[in-house]
């Protein structure tokens, strides 16, 4: 261990330090596996937000580069490793503490979402966004990256939720922003600058979530159609005339990717299949799973079924969740995120079909469709150069091909280190340079996730 690397494992109590190659080991990769991933010098597994300042402090002393990390499960890069830096894990932070008066969760950033589902929900109260990570991924990630999932498509993304939030900043201050109360409009909107920065400007020691009342189980659409051209037109016409509280996208490869890997009885032949729910109160329930089926029938579904059995309706809920894990015996996935206004979905999808012809990939796409956000997944041999080679130019196409529809790169799962090259492309120079400034000033050492995309 070097000198600078002691003087961390000296301020900080026993074991909240690691240095052991086999230990961290652990840290280097996040779920892009990426070959890219370095090792960090060390990692600190921070127990308190007094680490993390002391952390940050020792980081400036000595120009050390910081990765922070919450859960790992980023598919951007986000919370892989770069040699010469350490890690900084979130990981035994996990208090979650459901204040039912303000009706918010107070949670450290370490506490998995569905640990704070599962305590809101004792209280008969909802956290909303859920990534379908929700199981493994920390509320710090989801801050960090402004998770989404697959009831955004009404009840809104992670941002939506943040009222408050503490942040160690790069120079080892700890700053308050927002709190338990609902409305605030004191000052410039800092707390909104924070969430979706990717460990970048800060590190979030704690978050304060707003909470709703609990969701009623939902009555379940599934449909399923020739063409996924078809699928996307039943989405366009289906954000037109209702709002639905999930509508989700499996192509016709994805629904097969799924079935090689846990045969769940989905329909191998259709070109696409919608997983619409309807969570709408009392009488106005029939008349809005009616409506999802009407717009269904009418771009040309072959078969719809629905049904108020929420534990039918989960069954499928869970076929689109798995279908990231079931790629992996088919190889090495390059995880694509892009999203268009949802008019254009049907392009969109046409267009990845071309690039997956063009460069000779194989490209299953889902899709959290009624925001217009797919990840076509980009799926080649990792021991064949030719085949990464052409996978990474599907991957640049893919995110040019969103750009040109007005689209983004990336719709939930960050820029981090992948994207980093292709953030300009979409924003301009004159909005890169802008979130240059931002992170000049305040973190003028560039200390922060180095390598992710400012
Ligand atoms: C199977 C699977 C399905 C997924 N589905 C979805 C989905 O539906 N929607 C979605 O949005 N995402 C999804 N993701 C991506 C991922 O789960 C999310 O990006 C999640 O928010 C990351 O949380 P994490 O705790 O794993 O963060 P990490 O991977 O540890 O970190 C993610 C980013 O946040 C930063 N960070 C982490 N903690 C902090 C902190 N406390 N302070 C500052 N910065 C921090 C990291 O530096 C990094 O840039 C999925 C991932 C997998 C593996």
């Amino acid at each position: 261990m070097d000198d600078v690397v002691k003087e961390l494992v000296d301020a900080l109590p026993p074991g909240v330090v690691v240095t052991e190659e086999a230990a961290l080991e652990k840290y280097r990769h996040d779920w892009t596996h990426d070959a890219s991933a370095g090792t960090p010098r060390a990692a600190v597994r921070a127990e308190t937000a007094a680490h993390v300042q002391e952390t940050l402090r020792w980081a400036g002393r000595h120009g050390v580069g910081v990765v922070p990390r919450g859960a790992g499960t980023s598919l951007s890069g986000g919370s892989m490793a770069v040699d010469g830096c350490i890690t900084l894990s979130l990981e035994r932070m996990t208090a979650v503490e459901i204040d039912t008066a303000a009706r918010v969760a107070v949670v450290e950033p370490g506490a998995l979402n569905v640990d704070v589902k599962r305590a809101a929900a004792a209280e008969n109260l909802w956290y909303p966004p859920d990534p379908s990570s929700f199981e493994i991924c920390s509320i710090g990630g989801n801050v960090a990256t402004n998770a989404g999932g697959l009831c955004c498509v009404k009840y809104g993304v992670t941002t939506d939720y943040v009222l408050g939030m503490d942040v160690v900043l790069a120079d080892g201050t700890l700053v308050t922003l927002g709190g338990k109360r609902v409305k605030d409009v004191a000052g410039l909107s800092l707390l909104k600058l924070f969430v979706g920065s990717e460990g970048s400007l800060g590190i979030v020691t704690k978050a304060v979530l707003r909470l709703v009342p609990a969701q009623q189980p939902s009555s379940t659409v599934v449909a399923t159609f020739p063409t996924v051209a078809a699928a996307a037109a039943a989405v366009v016409e289906l954000g037109r005339t209702v709002r639905a509280s999930m509508v989700e996208l499996m192509d016709h490869a994805s629904i097969n990717v799924v079935e090689d890997f846990r045969p769940m009885g989905l329909d191998r032949d259709a070109g696409a299949l919608l997983l619409v729910q309807s969570d709408a109160p009392g009488a106005s329930r029939a008349e809005e799973v009616a409506a999802i089926v009407a717009a269904c029938e009418l771009s040309g579904a072959k078969d719809v079924i629905d049904t108020d059995d929420p534990e039918d309706g989960e069954m499928f809920v869970q076929a689109r969740r798995v279908h990231f894990t079931a790629l992996e015996p088919r190889g090495a996935v390059l995880p694509e995120d892009v999203g268009v206004p949802v008019p254009q979905l049907p392009e969109l999808l046409a267009e990845i079909a071309d690039i997956a012809e063009r460069h000779g990939v194989e490209i299953p796409v889902v899709a959290h469709a009624g925001d217009g956000n797919t990840h076509p997944a980009i799926v080649y041999d990792a021991t064949d150069p030719d085949s990464e080679r052409r996978a990474r130019l599907a991957f640049d196409d893919v995110m040019h091909a969103a750009i040109r529809l007005g689209g983004t790169i990336t719709g939930e799962h960050g820029v981090g280190r992948l994207k980093a090259g292709c953030l300009e492309d979409q924003v301009g120079p004159d909005v890169m340079d802008l979130n240059r400034k931002v992170k000049a000033a305040l973190d003028p050492q560039g200390i922060l996730n180095p390598g992710s995309f400012v």
